[in-house]
C-alpha cells in the first residue's frame, strides 16, 4: 500500500519540486478545463480517422518504410506519403521531403517556384514572419525574390486582427501573381487567424481576381482544427515536419500540400528541371515520417492542451496571455507577457528544468543574429530546434513575453508549466494564497 502511494502523480510531482501548493492549483486549473480537453480530443480523433483513411486508401504497407539511397528513383514509401499528405490535406497533390530543409525553406520554394520576373506576390495578412523577410528581399539579401525581379507588397491586418478587404481589393495589380496569408501569429501579439476567417479571405481574391494564387503558411496549425486551409481553396497550404505534422518523429523536412500545377513548379524547382520529384532519396526517413503523421493529431491535442493549461494558470496570477485562457485556438502558440525580465527567464529556466534531454543546463539570455535585444530560449528536444517538443523563448523587452509551444505528450507540457510557475513562486514573482 505504502508503495503505490509513493508513485503516485501526486508524490511524483513533490519529487519533482512541485510544491503541494501549486501541484493543487495545477488541478483545479485543470478541472475547469475538462469540456476544452473533450474538445481538442474531438478534433484529435476526427484527425486521427483522416490520417488512418488517407494511408488505407494508399495501401501503405511495410515496404514503405524501406526507403532509398542515391538519386532516389521509385521510391515508393516517399511517393505514397506525398499522396498520403494529398488525401488528408484534400488536396490534388503534396510535396513532402527531407531535403526541404525547414519551414522557411518550403515557403520560400512555394513562393520561387511559382512566381515569374515581373510578378507581384502581395501578403494580405501584414508583416509575414521574420525570416521570410530575406526570401522576399523586405530586408536586401543574397537570392531574395526581389533580386529576381519580383515585387512585393503588403496589406496589413485591422486593428481587430481581421482581414481589411477593403484594402485587399485596392492592393490587387494586374501582375499580382500570388498572395500570401498566415496562419499563426508567429512573433507578434496580433491573433492567430482561424481556418474560417482565411477561407473567407481565399474567396473574396478568388472572386475578383480567379487567375492569383493563394499560398498559406500553416506553420503550427496542422490539426488544431477539422479543417486546413487547403480546404477552403488555398492552392498551397506550407509547414515544417519539426511543427505539428512531424509528430515529434520526423527528424527533418517540410510539406507542400496544393494543385498539380502549383505542386509541379515546387518540384522542378526543389531539385532541378527535368528531373522533379523523381528524385530524392528519402535514406532513412520513411517510417518517421509515416509514424509521425500518424502520430500527429494526438500531439498537436497535447501541445493545445498544454497552451490553454498554462494561459488559465498564469492569468489567474495576474499576466496577460495571447491568447486568452477561454479564446478559441488557431495554433499551438501561447505568450505569455511577464513584465519583468526577471519572469521571463524564470519561466525559460522551469521549461528547461523540466526537459527530458539537457534538463541540466541553465538557459541564458544571448545576442542572436539578427535580434535586436538578447533572447532567451528554452529547449531539451530529442531532434534539434523541433518546437512540436516543448519549448520556450522570447527577446529581452518590454512585454518581456515568453513565447511558447509544444510537449510531445500533454504530461511533459503541464510538468513544465508547473515547473515554470513553480520557479516563478520561489523567486517571490507569484504569490499563492
Ligand atoms: C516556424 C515558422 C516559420 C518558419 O519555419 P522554420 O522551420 O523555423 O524555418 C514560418 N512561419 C511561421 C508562422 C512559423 O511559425
Amino acid at each position: 500500500m505504502e508503495n503505490t502511494r509513493n508513485y503516485s502523480a501526486e508524490n511524483l510531482y513533490a519529487q519533482m519540486g512541485i510544491s503541494e501548493k501549486v501541484w493543487k492549483r495545477g488541478e483545479e486549473v485543470c478541472d475547469a478545463l475538462k469540456d476544452r480537453f473533450e474538445a481538442f480530443d474531438r478534433t484529435a480523433e476526427a484527425n486521427q480517422l483522416k490520417v488512418i483513411g488517407a494511408m488505407q486508401k494508399n495501401r501503405i504497407s511495410a515496404e514503405h518504410f524501406i526507403g532509398s539511397t542515391g538519386y532516389g528513383y521509385n521510391d515508393a514509401g516517399r511517393d505514397d506519403l506525398e499522396k498520403v499528405y494529398a488525401d488528408t490535406f484534400h488536396t490534388e497533390d503534396a510535396l513532402v521531403r527531407t531535403q526541404i530543409t525547414c519551414g522557411t525553406h518550403a515557403l520560400s520554394l512555394a513562393l520561387a517556384a511559382n512566381l515569374r520576373p515581373g510578378d507581384e506576390l502581395v501578403s494580405v495578412s501584414g508583416k509575414p514572419y521574420d525570416t521570410l523577410e530575406e526570401v522576399i528581399g523586405i530586408r536586401e539579401s543574397r537570392g531574395s525574390l526581389a533580386e529576381y525581379g519580383i515585387t512585393y507588397r503588403q496589406v496589413e491586418l485591422k486593428e481587430d486582427g481581421s482581414f481589411d478587404f477593403e484594402a485587399i481589393e485596392s492592393a490587387l495589380r494586374p501582375n499580382t501573381r500570388l498572395a500570401a496569408i498566415q496562419r499563426s501569429k508567429g512573433y507578434l501579439t496580433r491573433p492567430s487567424l482561424s481556418v474560417e476567417q482565411i477561407g473567407e479571405a481565399i474567396r473574396f481574391i478568388k472572386d475578383l481576381c480567379p487567375d492569383i494564387l493563394v499560398m498559406v503558411d500553416n506553420c503550427y496549425g496542422e490539426f488544431v482544427d477539422c479543417v486546413e486551409p487547403s480546404d477552403f481553396g488555398a492552392d498551397m497550404t506550407v509547414g515544417s515536419l519539426i511543427k505539428n505534422p512531424g509528430g515529434g518523429l520526423a527528424p527533418m523536412g517540410g510539406y507542400i500540400a496544393g494543385t498539380k500545377e502549383c505542386i509541379e513548379n515546387c518540384a522542378v524547382r526543389l531539385t532541378s528541371p527535368g528531373l522533379g520529384r523523381e528524385v530524392g532519396a528519402s535514406l532513412e526517413a520513411n517510417r518517421s515520417l509515416y509514424q509521425g503523421f500518424f502520430l500527429a493529431p494526438t500531439v498537436t491535442a497535447g501541445a493545445l492542451k498544454g497552451a490553454v493549461f498554462a494561459a488559465n494558470l498564469f492569468e489567474q496570477s495576474g499576466f496577460r496571455c495571447i491568447p486568452g485562457g477561454s479564446e478559441r485556438r488557431n495554433d499551438i502558440i501561447q505568450a505569455i507577457e511577464f513584465g519583468t525580465p526577471d519572469g521571463l527567464i524564470r519561466f525559460c529556466e522551469g521549461i528547461q528544468a523540466a526537459a527530458p534531454v539537457d534538463s541540466y543546463v541553465m538557459p541564458q539570455p544571448w545576442a542572436m543574429p539578427g535580434y535586436d535585444s538578447d533572447v532567451i530560449m528554452a529547449a531539451g528536444a530529442f531532434i534539434q530546434g523541433s518546437s512540436i517538443e516543448l519549448s520556450a523563448d522570447g527577446p529581452l523587452h518590454e512585454p518581456y513575453a515568453a513565447y511558447f509551444q509544444g510537449g510531445l505528450t500533454w504530461y511533459h507540457a503541464k510538468f513544465g508549466i508547473l515547473k515554470a510557475y513553480q520557479n516563478l513562486m520561489d523567486a517571490g514573482l507569484i504569490r499563492l494564497s
